[in-house]
């Protein structure tokens, strides 16, 4: 099979569905930032920050497109001139034709997005969102006739419905009436035309993500041996479990405050880590939060964490963990979300390849913290 030519909405199509924008706070602004959606892309450059550097590299290699973490318009833009930073470089963007895109706290918060990254690299393992995340979860409500609903659940099963943090094919079945009187222009399953029916269906209820609604509710369509189906989709105001802010999880082994300090350190290549609470404290259960966290260390508290690693940690803060007994080791802003412009990388890699886009994905080289160790 040849491969496509691959069009700037193509890799956003990919991308969102990877990190969806709905899980973004909504003070963030996510997504296209600068750019074409039609253009074709061939290149893609990924980093934290959409810099002067960045800008300089993608045209150095030649791709079309930044992917980058923080946001460069963050704020709304009152004008577009090259007297402050962000003007500069939206200017310069646009004239060179290197479009922007960021993730932000949709990567935070999705499943295989920073937060989990940090874990994975810290050796911190089977966690959880920290903090759960809200807002796009539905109720899938379909009355099936008995006998058909094993075949429709795996249909909604398949196409993603059903998964609730580390489960899935999670459904409940109750059994009942259903009534219903074909017209003469129908052509039923069960019945016929002109006479009021009386059938035994099951009630089968799921729950889904907005993501996955248009193939569940197409897949549930396709399974279901009715021509007119009953169904109701119900927005939930229910948290998520399985999104989220920050990671909670446990070491393989316990160790001591200091030393998992020091592994911190090196396995974020930090030059240094600023850590608050007693060395010798025994350290098991780990919080973490790349980024600015530390308004998540009550939650950690809350949830018996013995440590928060986070970036970005005000005095105040710092007095807080202190005065709560909880562990808290600050590896920067940078130190804590560079990462994710390798692991981000290679995701948009491996999805691009399994789908034969023809597009190379470059991880930006020499990006610095702005802040220097003395
Ligand atoms: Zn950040």
């Amino acid at each position: 099979m040849k491969e496509r030519t691959v069009r700037l909405q193509d890799l956003l199509g990919l991308l969102h569905r990877l990190y969806p924008p709905v899980l973004a706070e909504n003070w963030d602004n996510v997504g296209l930032q600068v750019g074409d959606p039609v253009a074709s892309v061939s290149r893609i450059l990924v980093c934290l920050d959409a810099s002067e550097h960045a800008l300089d590299e993608a045209l150095r290699i030649g791709a079309q497109a930044i992917f980058c973490h923080h946001p460069l318009v963050f704020q709304p833009l009152k004008r577009l001139s090259t007297v402050d930073e962000t003007g500069r470089l939206l200017f310069r963007a646009v004239r060179e034709g290197v479009a922007i895109v960021s993730s932000h706290t949709n990567l935070d918060s999705a499943a295989n997005g920073i937060n989990d990254w940090l874990a994975s690299a810290l050796g911190v393992e089977k966690t959880l969102p920290l903090q759960a995340g809200g807002g796009d979860l539905l109720k899938l409500v379909v009355f099936v006739p008995s006998g058909y609903e094993e075949k429709v659940a795996a249909a909604l099963f398949e196409a993603g419905a059903g998964a609730i943090g580390h489960y899935d094919s999670c459904s409940f079945r109750t059994d009942g009436v259903g009534t219903f009187r074909p017209d003469e222009a129908s052509n039923p399953f069960i019945g016929e035309a002109g006479t009021l029916e009386r059938v035994r269906e099951i009630r089968l209820e799921t729950l889904l993500t907005r993501e996955v609604q248009g193939r569940v509710i197409q897949r549930m369509l396709k399974a279901h041996p009715y021509e007119e189906v009953a169904y109701d989709l119900v927005p939930l105001a229910n948290r998520r479990s399985d999104v989220g802010m920050g990671r909670i999880g446990c070491l393989a082994q316990p160790t001591t405050l200091g030393a998992f300090a020091a592994t911190v350190k090196q396995a974020l290549g930090v030059a240094h880590v600023r850590v608050v609470g007693d060395f010798e404290q025994k350290v098991h259960k780990i919080a973490v939060c790349g980024g600015s966290g530390a308004s998540l260390l009550g939650e950690a508290d809350r949830q018996g964490a013995d440590v928060l690693v986070t970036g970005d940690v005000k005095y105040h803060e710092a007095f807080s963990a202190r005065s709560r007994k909880l562990g808290l080791i600050d590896a920067g802003h940078f130190g804590t979300e560079h990462i994710m412009v390798k692991h981000l990388a290679e995701v948009l890699r491996h999805e691009t390849v399994s789908r034969r886009m023809d597009v190379q994905i470059e991880e930006l080289q020499g990006e610095k913290d702005p802040f220097l160790t003395v």
